[in-house]
């Protein structure tokens, strides 16, 4: 493809998705393709001959969007949101333009200084110390492909300061509490380093949080069993619930025992910082006294396309002496004196992407007041959302809501006989007739044995009417469920 030729399929490919978000609302949300449809439909092999771009574009009309599961739909309610924005688009293809490793600072040093400048505004948006600024030299954030990386790549920092600082201890007692209730990373994370993983107690009555007083006994129990607890996961809005550990009370906790380090994952949450209004609640104070390290992933609920989650650190040095393995040809003279940043050295992978451009534009474009508002509409939709649940006959609220997500279940009809049936059945018949339809997701989770739907608000397109009639459509599988008991 030649530089015109790029200038025609370019001009189409932007043309072409317009159009699709044109016709977004008019689609079903979920695919309806079978499994192995796309296999079926490519030949085996690269083809041996190149072929005509317009042709190849024209496939990924016909082959790839019909496959699609659209996470931008406005009646999309399951997981939570991923943000995909068009000043995240635009950002995402200039970096493609200008593909590069990035890895240190020389290699462009537009990418490495962009992404330091980004993090530090992303930081002050939410409301961060300024120990979590880059331009300390102390501290300093980065941007890592997902949640799960930033948890490794924290663990492993946190492990090799507990190894220095207590010589003679075996990884085999190194142990990293999470909570029934922490997302799959932190025992990811346990599993790929091989490390020890307890999973602390929470209950329905403390909202599904941690709360200081099981963290105190634990780290009483295990200290007195020879280990050694290094590191913690809390929680600030679960994925199952949307749940927040005490993170005073952990805190406070952790004051007695400053080997251990305090990792806030805030991965669906943590742009909710941007209103001050939400920032007691998440507990931010805390973050900025005692955490060592807070994530949180704009590619969520944060208006940046995947990926970007934002990953700040009180002490950069923890990263760097864990993770600067230094050959002789990735020297550089500005890497060498100290003066620039070399991001190869703050996360796991050598290589990285160029993220930042995007959270410039969508940045920019938005302004912090336009970053709030979106975080706001959500909520409000979601307030809204709740109401009608909670006053329904025909559901309950499991947890409270928590910022835009809604947890719920079916209630037993007053008519029925109560001992053929049971609120978990109910609610799973829900959610089978809700899964067997395509115009609408939503996913369903298991708190401490209660089956139940959660119903994530978030993309940017859903307006109070998208909630409306998922509503309305609810409430009519429900009665369906109820009739057929
Ligand atoms: C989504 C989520 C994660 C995982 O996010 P990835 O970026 O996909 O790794 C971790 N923690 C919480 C609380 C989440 O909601």
């Amino acid at each position: 493809m030649d530089i015109e030729q790029f200038r025609k399929a370019g001009y189409q490919a932007i043309d072409r998705i317009c159009d699709f978000y044109y016709s977004l609302e008019s689609r079903n949300v979920v695919s309806s393709v079978e499994p192995g449809y796309l296999r079926r439909a490519l030949p085996t092999a690269p083809p041996e001959q190149g072929e005509d771009f317009s042709k190849i574009a024209d496939d990924y009309q016909q082959l790839i969007i019909p496959g699609l599961t659209h996470w931008q739909h406005p009646s999309f309610f399951a997981y939570f949101p991923t943000a995909c924005t068009f000043e995240g688009i635009l950002g995402d293809v200039y970096a493609s333009s200008v593909s590069n490793p990035g890895f240190n600072w020389g290699c462009s040093p537009a990418c490495t200084e962009l992404e330091a400048v980004m993090t530090d505004w992303a930081a002050q948006l939410l409301g961060l110390d300024n120990a979590f600024l880059n331009t300390t030299g102390v501290g300093g954030g980065v941007i890592q492909t997902s949640a799960s990386d930033s948890v490794l790549t924290v663990v492993v920092a946190a492990r090799s300061l507990y190894c220095k600082t207590h010589p003679g201890v075996g990884l085999d007692k190194l142990l990293l509490y999470t909570t029934s209730q922490t997302h799959s990373v932190g025992a990811k994370a346990a599993l790929v380093l091989g490390l020890k993983e307890r999973s602390l107690d929470v209950n329905l009555d403390d909202g599904f949080g941690l709360r200081g007083e099981a963290l105190q006994m634990a780290l009483d129990e295990d200290i007195k069993a020879g280990l050694h607890p290094f590191f913690i996961i809390a929680t600030i809005g679960t994925t199952s619930s949307g749940a927040i550990d005490h993170l005073s009370e952990i805190c406070s906790v952790a004051q007695s025992y400053p080997s251990l380090w305090i990792h806030v994952d805030a991965a669906w949450a943590g742009v909710t910082l941007a209103c001050p209004e939400y920032r007691e609640i998440c507990h931010l104070d805390y973050i900025n006294r005692y955490v060592h390290s807070f994530c949180t992933n704009f590619h969520k609920w944060g208006l940046v396309n995947f990926d970007a989650s934002l990953l700040w650190v009180r002490n950069r040095k923890h990263l760097t002496d864990a993770l600067d393995v230094t050959p002789q040809f990735l020297r550089t003279a500005q890497g060498d004196a100290g003066t620039v940043i070399d991001y190869r050295n703050w996360h796991l992978g050598l290589g990285r992407r160029f993220r930042s451009l995007k959270i410039w534009f969508v940045l920019r474009s938005y302004g912090a007041e336009g970053f709030r508002k979106y975080i706001r509409k959500g909520i409000d939709l979601n307030k809204v959302f709740s109401t009608w649940v909670s006053s329904s006959p025909l559901f309950e609220l499991v947890t409270p809501p928590s910022f835009a997500l809604t947890v719920f279940r079916m209630k037993l009809p007053p008519s029925k006989d109560h001992h053929t049936t049971s609120q978990d059945f109910l609610t799973r018949k829900l959610f089978e007739r809700l899964s067997a339809r395509k115009d609408i997701q939503v996913t369903q989770t298991v708190l401490h044995g209660i089956f139940c739907i959660r119903f994530a608000i978030g993309a940017e397109r859903t307006e109070e009417k998208h909630v409306m009639a998922a509503f309305s459509l609810l409430c009519d599988e429900a009665r369906k469920v109820n009739e057929d008991i």
